[in-house]
């Protein structure tokens, strides 16, 4: 939680000034992570979803979004694309924030390969008949979050 690319999930948990060097991380942040927000935007003007900003994530929903992410391969609530968190409804996005603003902050270092990056881990897990999906060591470390730290 120390990195200067957490995104805290809600306001009790924002952290003070980040420092110089943490706010330029966060900016470059952005931009890194920029074409795939933009290409989120798109898509959430195209479904017709209710935006709101979150510390700094645009957070996107609405019944068509919800149609689509219950389609996808893996039904999911919620999916991170860029400073963007789809989900299938307010609730959803509330219950899964701390998960996927642990993504944002991926998308962020990662910036335009964190895609590429993802599904190939998925990809090659799936290849040895392993779960594609939570043995990717991108969701391991999304889903640690939510975890109970003795
Ligand atoms: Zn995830």
């Amino acid at each position: 939680m120390g990195s200067p690319l957490h995104y805290p999930a809600d306001d009790a948990n924002t952290p003070g000034n980040r420092g110089w060097l943490g706010t330029v991380l966060v900016a470059l942040g952005y931009l890194w992570a920029g074409p795939n927000t933009i290409v989120a935007v798109a898509i959430g003007l195209l479904l017709g979803g209710r935006f709101e900003t979150v510390n700094g994530v645009i957070e996107i929903e609405g019944s068509r979004i919800a149609a689509v992410l219950s389609r996808l391969p893996v039904p999911a609530a919620a999916m991170t694309v860029g400073h963007v968190v789809f989900g299938r409804d307010r609730g959803w996005l509330q219950v899964t924030r701390n998960h996927e603003r642990v993504h944002v902050a991926q998308y962020a270092k990662w910036g335009p390969f964190f895609i590429p990056a993802y599904l190939f881990l998925s990809a090659w897990l799936y290849a040895q008949g392993k779960d594609g999906y939570r043995g990717n060591p991108f969701e391991i470390e999304a889903y640690a979050v939510d975890e109970p730290k003795d």
